[in-house]
């Protein structure tokens, strides 16, 4: 349903795409040197830009994306404000280098740490339908780990794309650090295929997906996968029924069914699956979505229920189907029973059951009695399994794929690791020996030290290099 963007921005070259990724390095070999609580503090400011020009920045998705104001500002503005408030609370502790310790006998004086590192810059490809909340995610979480950022917005959504850099240069990073190219496909292609992006984090269809992920592979990048859904909704006999069909109408048809995780597949244990159905398609019939704002005449669309089961395919409009199930095992059984894995919710009163149930789906997340929220949330992991990709953004998990670990041992060198050259039969003996003093258990390890108490000598003669 996206509607023509109302201003045409410039189409980025292809053969341009290296300088901006040039120039974002350049920007990034200063930024990768701010600490991490003064990168903090302009994710701390970014929220507060985000929230000043609110009204700005709403109008723009609404004329880009044809969504209703209610969802660019619940879905958009929540998430980009939540996730800047988020990461700006958390990445001085989750950034702090970490003291590694040993407490294995023969590595007990070393001192070593594991420190997080900027990729670099990264490339961040999205797509049209949440235009704000998705981008801004990515790029926010790229910049505050140090790194810079080539962003493609979908082309549908140019100026909201280009909101982002707006935001995050009025906070205070520094000019240059995100840098945005506008195009369609091919402009994505060439942004996966340049050896000066780290890593990838590509969210839009499976179709497109796959292709990045190949093209990344060829030249060994890594990428992070958000991609489409066809998501289940389960709702049990003792299910509070208002609240479900409510939530299933909320599921199935926000953003006119064209989010990536909207309920597309609703099971209905046997004995409320026709008072559910009757009720949820009433109230579909009520709902009449299409654009708020049109430049031309558009047919609103009208919610569909169908009762039969459709191909294995990501739906991605107004469309949802429901079946009865008979039991928790069939229920887990119809859930799982696609290729995607993306999201899925569970409506029940019985909270063991829904725990148990939430166990057994095999999604990214699961909600109970509730769907969607996390989307907009920093904490929360976000991500798929199966088809629906790979990698999560969000949550701590996602400000890990935005760095290199590195681990980083710093040895007084006092004692000679006895392994080192020359090899000898003795030393040999006192290393088998070794590991069972060290990994034995309970008299096993006093045993073996007796035992082998001369080549034990050895061993420790040659570690103080005597
Ligand atoms: P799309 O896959 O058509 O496009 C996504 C982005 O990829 C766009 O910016 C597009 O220009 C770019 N692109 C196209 N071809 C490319 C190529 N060969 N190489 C590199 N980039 C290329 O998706 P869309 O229609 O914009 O968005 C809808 C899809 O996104 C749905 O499948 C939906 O489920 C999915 N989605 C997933 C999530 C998630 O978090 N998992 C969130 C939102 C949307």
């Amino acid at each position: 349903m996206a509607v023509a963007a109302p201003e045409q921005l410039e189409r980025t070259d292809p053969d341009e795409l290296s300088r901006l990724v040039a120039d974002a390095r350049r920007a990034q070999l200063a930024w990768r040197d701010v600490s991490a609580g003064d990168r903090a503090r302009v994710l701390r400011a970014a929220a507060r830009v985000l929230r000043a020009r609110a009204g700005e920045i709403v109008a723009t998705i609404v004329a880009e994306t044809g969504k209703p104001r209610t969802e660019a500002i619940a879905h958009d503005l929540f998430a980009a404000v939540d996730h800047a408030r988020w990461l700006a609370a958390n990445v001085p502790r989750l950034l702090r280098d970490e003291r590694i310790r040993f407490p294995q006998l023969h590595l007990r004086l070393k001192r070593a740490w594991q420190v997080y590192e900027p990729i670099g810059v990264v490339g961040v490809i999205s797509p049209w339908n949440v235009p704000l909340g998705i981008p801004f995610t990515s790029v926010a979480t790229a910049v505050c780990t140090g790194n810079g950022v080539v962003l493609k917005p979908s082309e549908l959504t140019p100026a909201s794309g280009e909101w982002i850099r707006r935001v995050l240069e009025e906070a205070g990073a520094p000019a240059g650090l995100v840098q945005i190219a506008h195009g369609e496909g091919p402009v994505g292609e060439a942004l996966v295929g340049d050896p000066g992006i780290g890593k990838v984090f590509f969210t839009g269809s499976v179709r497109v997906g796959r292709l990045v992920a190949a093209a990344a592979g060829a030249r060994g990048c890594p990428v992070v996968l958000e991609l489409g859904g066809r998501d289940p909704l389960l709702v049990f006999a003792d299910a509070d029924l208002e609240r479900a069909v409510e939530g299933a109408l909320y599921a199935s048809f926000l953003n006119a069914g064209q989010a990536c995780v909207s309920a597309e597949r609703i099971y209905v244990e046997r004995p409320v699956h026709d008072e559910f159905a009757g009720r949820l398609r009433l109230r579909a019939a009520e709902l009449e979505i299409g654009p708020p704002i049109a430049p031309a005449r558009v047919e609103p669309w009208q919610p569909t229920v169908l009762t039969h089961a459709l191909p294995d395919e990501e739906i991605f409009g107004p469309v949802v189907t429901v079946e009865p199930f008979e039991d928790e095992d069939d229920a887990v059984r119809l859930a799982n029973g696609t290729r995607f894995g993306l999201a899925a919710s569970v409506w029940t009163r019985d909270a063991a059951k829904a725990r148990r149930v939430a166990r057994q789906i095999e999604a990214g997340t699961v909600w109970v009695n509730d769907f969607g929220y996390t989307f907009t949330t920093g904490q929360a992991a976000w991500g798929g399994v199966k088809a629906s990709g790979f990698g999560r953004t969000s949550g701590r998990h996602g400000l890990y794929e935005c760095v290199n670990v590195k681990f980083v041992d710093a040895d007084a060198g006092r004692l000679r690791p006895p392994w080192w050259f020359p090899y000898d039969e003795v030393t040999e003996r006192g290393l088998q020996a070794t590991l069972d003093v060290i990994y034995g258990e309970g008299l096993e390890r006093a045993r073996a030290a007796w035992r082998h108490r001369r080549e034990l000598a050895h061993v420790v003669r040659r570690a103080l290099n005597r």
